[in-house]
């Protein structure tokens, strides 16, 4: 028999996706023996609202995966209404996914910067919530927020420690506006795709 898929789940804006997704995706995967990571844009965000459309980070996301057999595209959080919160996105994913095993790939900033709303039932459907250190957001800042779950999945949050990569959506979204380049900062076919559809012109 064989056994069960292994699947990351890195959910996001991604506004657009840029290298240190892809880097944390990769790092994560070769840590943990992943067999795919599922890059899960959200359409409508509970905590923001995105500056391009839903179509054009799609379209940006698959241009950036398509190189690496390993990265998938997953449209459940696209096609969810929102305002959407992934407690509500694992079960759709469960249903696409019955016998996989999911762990959930995040910086320590999405959730020090924001409560997640019913985190139990998320943490519920995870083998494992992957947490990896961003600059400015120490992962020791996350003790308050698993003290306040039951032990058993307080125990599947586990920290990778990877090198920073200090990009952020919102920092290349000012490169752009401020006519500064953005290249090698996101992989070339999306800096293209951001200058062709106009994208981020606007400070
Ligand atoms: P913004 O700057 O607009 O807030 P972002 O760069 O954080 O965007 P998101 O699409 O919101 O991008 O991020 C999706 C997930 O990837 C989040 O869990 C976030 O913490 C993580 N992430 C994004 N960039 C990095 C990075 N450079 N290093 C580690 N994790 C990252």
């Amino acid at each position: 028999m064989s056994r069960p898929l292994r699947l990351g789940i890195l959910g996001g804006a991604f506004d657009p996706v840029h290298v240190g997704h892809l880097f944390i995706a990769s790092a994560v995967a070769a840590e943990l023996g992943l067999d795919r990571v599922l890059f899960q844009p959200v359409g409508d965000p509970a905590h923001r609202t995105p500056v391009a459309s839903s179509a054009d980070r799609r379209a940006m996301v698959l241009l950036a995966i398509r190189s690496d057999d390993r990265f998938v595209l997953d449209e459940t959080a696209l096609r969810q209404r929102g305002p959407v919160y992934t407690a509500d996105t694992m079960p759709l994913l469960r249903k696409a996914y019955p016998d996989a095993s999911f762990l959930f790939i995040a910086g320590a900033d999405s959730l020090i910067d924001t409560p997640w709303r019913r985190l139990d039932e998320v943490a519920a459907e995870l083998d494992h919530f992957v947490v990896v250190e961003r600059a400015g957001a120490d992962a020791r800042r996350l003790e308050p927020t698993l003290a306040a779950l039951p032990s058993d999945l307080a125990r599947r949050f586990m920290i990778v420690n990877l090198p920073l990569v200090d990009v952020s959506a919102s920092a290349i979204r000012a490169r752009v506006a401020a006519h500064q380049p953005i290249r090698y900062l996101v992989p070339d076919p999306v800096a293209d795709y951001i200058a062709r559809a106009h994208l981020y012109e606007k400070p």
